[in-house]
């Protein structure tokens, strides 16, 4: 069986290294993985100057969820894997610009600790009061239609909750906008206790007393203690020493002698009775099997001509864009960072900048001794403009913006940073809109209809890189399967 895999960032990488896998195991199967881009990894990128990581792209991944570590370990970077320090994990949100702490005992945008939501400044005394009332809120029926976050989040907390929790929140991790992104998708758990219990802090703390009573049961069968038996909290996002490129550079060494395309956009596909046809640099190649391992949008130029209902609902998948600037620093040039690992903006403030890192805290032993790393995010949904300005003017904006919202103590005027990097991200943050999950299911009939195709990537299922690899490895597994079932029946 010949497999083409289109793209070559993490999901296409995690195919292509299950495929190797199935490859040396012995059974009679090629592919070849064409990239448009003139190096592997996608949106995975860092590179280490003067010995500090910077991280272009992605910094780290979701420890809970494991396909992203599992697959460190088995590439042989378990001993690389690098917990974020959570010991000193604090965020702030810009309000008014001032800098606010995330009140402590907020869980997936819902308040559960009494005194520290009374207490904090991030909301006003009418938002409290809100959010007291919201115990009271009666379950509301399931199965009704997809809302956005947003509106969900406004019915229980209100509109101030979604502009100084909810959008700056989602925008850290989709680059996206709370009133487009879809609640089913985004928030499930939510949505759920919604209808289960009505309120979101009484289902919230409803699902902890679970958790808790679970804890003790299982520590009563085991003998144990029940503080015992709770697992040592862990880290909530894990990286690696060296940075995410590792990852890449491992994948991609075991990949090395299969047939690896860079520099090499696939510029048509087309259908015909037993397969595939791939062009590539005038060239045109025969697969049996085709992985998309593309941006939908991309996915759904090439498949139009193929299945018009099927790239009309790919290209119909919103992308967002972002940019990433890093200022290393001298740190004795710094006054004191508040402490904790960054803060982020909601849109109302009117800045450029919707989040900046202090990395240097949020992963310890990957920035020198008396370095300071400060990585800002710009661009999203509201800020596409900002692709178009050059290096420096991002520099000059993200430079004056900490300035601002740091102060001149902090951040003096004179202060050069010894080292700036920005990248551009155009279109690579698939949005999770309203009705998102319906379109899947669209897309899930057209692809059954097309037999060897598969599409993975963060436009789907999951816009990290644990989903990512996990949606990867899964296609190619399929794929292989099915050349061990032609064996099998060929031989029988
Ligand atoms: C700035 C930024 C920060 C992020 N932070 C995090 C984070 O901290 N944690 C986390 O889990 N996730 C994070 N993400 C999300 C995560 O990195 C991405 O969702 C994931 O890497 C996407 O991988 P992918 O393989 O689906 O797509 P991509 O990485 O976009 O790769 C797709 C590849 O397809 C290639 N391609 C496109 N068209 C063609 C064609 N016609 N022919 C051949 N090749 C083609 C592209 O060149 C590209 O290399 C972040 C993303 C960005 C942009």
């Amino acid at each position: 069986m010949r497999i083409a895999i289109i793209g070559g960032g993490i999901a296409g990488l995690a195919a292509a290294y299950e495929l190797e896998k199935a490859r040396t195991a012995g059974n009679p199967l090629e592919y070849t993985l064409f990239e448009a881009r003139a190096r592997l990894g996608g949106s995975l990128s860092s590179v280490v100057v003067d010995g500090a990581v910077i991280e272009q792209g992605p910094d780290s991944f979701l420890t809970e969820k494991p396909a992203a570590a599992e697959l460190c370990r088995e590439v042989g970077l378990g001993a690389e894997l690098l917990p974020s320090n959570d010991a000193a994990r604090k965020t702030y949100i810009l309000v008014r610009n001032r800098l606010v702490p995330l009140p402590d005992g907020l869980m997936f945008l819902v308040p559960t600790k009494l005194i520290p939501t009374a207490l904090t400044r991030l909301f006003s005394i009418k938002t409290k009061l809100r959010m007291g009332m919201e115990l009271l809120l009666p379950p509301r029926p399931s199965g009704l239609q997809d809302e956005a976050v947003a509106s969900l989040v406004e019915r229980h907390f209100g509109a101030e909750a979604v502009d100084r929790l909810a959008d700056p929140l989602l925008s850290g991790i989709y680059g996206g906008d709370a009133a487009q992104l879809s609640a089913r998708t985004v928030l499930p758990a939510l949505v759920k206790m919604e209808s289960e219990y009505g309120s979101l802090t009484r289902g919230m703390l409803a699902a902890h007393a679970k958790m808790r009573a679970k804890a003790k049961e299982t520590a009563k069968k085991n003998g144990t203690a029940p503080t015992a038996a709770r697992p040592a909290p862990r880290a909530i996002f894990t990286s690696l020493r060296g940075g995410m490129q590792q990852l890449i550079d491992a994948l991609s060494a075991r990949i090395a002698h299969a047939s690896i395309r860079l520099s090499a956009p696939v510029a048509a596909i087309e259908k015909t009775a037993d397969g595939w046809k791939v062009k590539s640099g005038g060239v045109v190649e025969s697969f049996d099997a085709v992985i998309f391992a593309s941006p939908a949008w991309a996915a759904g130029v090439l498949l139009a001509p193929v299945d018009a209902a099927l790239g009309e609902e790919l290209g119909g998948i919103p992308y967002s864009s972002s940019i990433t600037v890093n200022l290393v620093y001298d740190e004795s040039k710094l006054g004191r960072l508040p402490d904790g690992f960054g803060f982020l903006v909601p849109a109302s403030e009117g800045r450029a900048m919707l989040a900046a890192t202090f990395v240097h805290r949020k992963f310890l032993g990957r920035t020198p001794p008396g370095k300071a790393v400060i990585r800002a995010f710009l661009g999203g949904t509201k800020n596409e403009a900002l692709l178009t300005e050059s290096d420096e003017t991002l520099v000059a904006i993200v430079r004056r913006e900490l300035r601002e919202i740091l102060g001149e103590k902090i951040i003096g005027l004179a202060v050069e940073p010894e080292y700036t990097q920005v990248a551009r991200w155009r279109r690579a943050m698939a949005q999770y809109a309203v009705g998102h999950q319906d379109r899947i299911a669209r897309i899930a009939a057209r692809v059954d209809t097309l037999p060897g195709l598969r599409l993975v990537g963060n436009a789907y299922d999951g816009i990290g890189i644990p989903d990512c690899i996990r949606l990867g490895r899964k296609a190619a597994k399929e794929l292989a399967a099915t050349v061990v079932q032609e064996l099998t029946s060929s031989q029988s």
